[in-house]
């Protein structure tokens, strides 16, 4: 296992690009559930309430829906990052780090203090609610306190539009600049690091992919198996925070910083 963390160091020191993809798995240790683990998200609702076209049709889907992310917005509010979040974090200050592309909409890379243009949305953000019509952005605190008055699905007050946490639902498009974005540098990478995801849900799972067809190392570190295991040039099952915290220990002390 040191081995295996020291080899990743190596890497990561001799990479001219290196890329963390990270997924739900990356917040567990931060109190946020992730999706396909027991106890996780869809132990306890139906991954269909969640669909965009369901939400559009109709408002008992859309009141059914704020309450699910109303129950999932308190875990995430309060999240802190973890020490995998703050060693991708050290990273970018090593400068080691060409860009983290993230599938969690939680916000908690911004929170380690990762800069705004190192991160690519996948999937957009909680943080904020937005209009489906006008686009108008709203403080995600400020429409929670407008349900909690009574509101079930809030409405735009410019428009009258749907408003919906700026995150993407299944059958939603994905944001075109971040995507595209993320399939550029993944196929333009040296070093390729998945953190806490079970690389299932498309297209995101597709950019290790890109990445190893492209001539990039892949790393994949998760507690579970994953499909892309056997093309990982290297696999770690174990806990993200000790692990890149170990393996972030090991870039320094071969940097011979402090
Ligand atoms: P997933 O739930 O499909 O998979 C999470 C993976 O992380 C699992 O394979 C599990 O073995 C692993 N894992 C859990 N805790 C771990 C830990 N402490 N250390 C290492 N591995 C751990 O998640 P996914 O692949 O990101 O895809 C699901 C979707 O979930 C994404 O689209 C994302 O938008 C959404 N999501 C995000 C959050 C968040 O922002 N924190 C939370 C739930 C779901």
């Amino acid at each position: 296992m040191e081995g295996n963390l020291a080899q990743v160091a190596e890497w990561i020191i001799n990479s001219k690009r290196t890329i963390v993809f990270s997924g739900a798995g990356l917040s567990t240790e931060s109190g946020i559930p992730d999706f396909r683990s027991p106890g996780g998200v869809w132990d306890k609702y139906d991954p269909e309430d969640f669909y965009f076209q369901n939400f559009i049709a109709s408002e008992a889907s859309r009141e059914k829906y704020w309450q699910m992310a109303t129950e999932m917005w308190e875990p995430i509010k309060k999240a802190q990052p973890n020490p995998a979040h703050l060693a991708i974090a050290e990273l970018e200050r090593l400068d080691k780090l060409d860009c983290v592309i993230t599938q969690n909409i939680d916000g908690l890379h911004f929170k380690a203090g990762n800069s705004e243009e190192k991160i690519l949305q996948l999937h957009g953000t909680a943080i904020f609610v937005s209009c489906l019509s006008c686009q108008k952005r709203y403080d995600r605190d400020e429409i929670q306190e407008r349900i909690k008055k009574g509101q079930k699905a809030p409405r735009c007050d410019g428009c009258g539009g749907l408003l919906k946490p700026a995150t993407i639902s299944f059958g939603q498009s994905m944001p075109e600049k971040e995507t595209q974005e993320a399939y550029h540098r993944s196929s333009i990478c040296d070093l390729f690091i998945v953190i806490g995801s079970s690389l299932v849900v498309q297209p995101a799972a597709s950019m290790p992919l890109v990445a190893k067809k492209n001539g990039a190392k892949l790393v994949i570190i998760n507690r579970d198996p994953t499909p892309y295991d056997d093309m990982a040039d290297l696999v770690i099952h174990g806990q993200a925070g000790s692990t890149m915290a170990s393996i972030v220990e090991y870039v320094k002390q071969k940097l011979g910083i402090r």
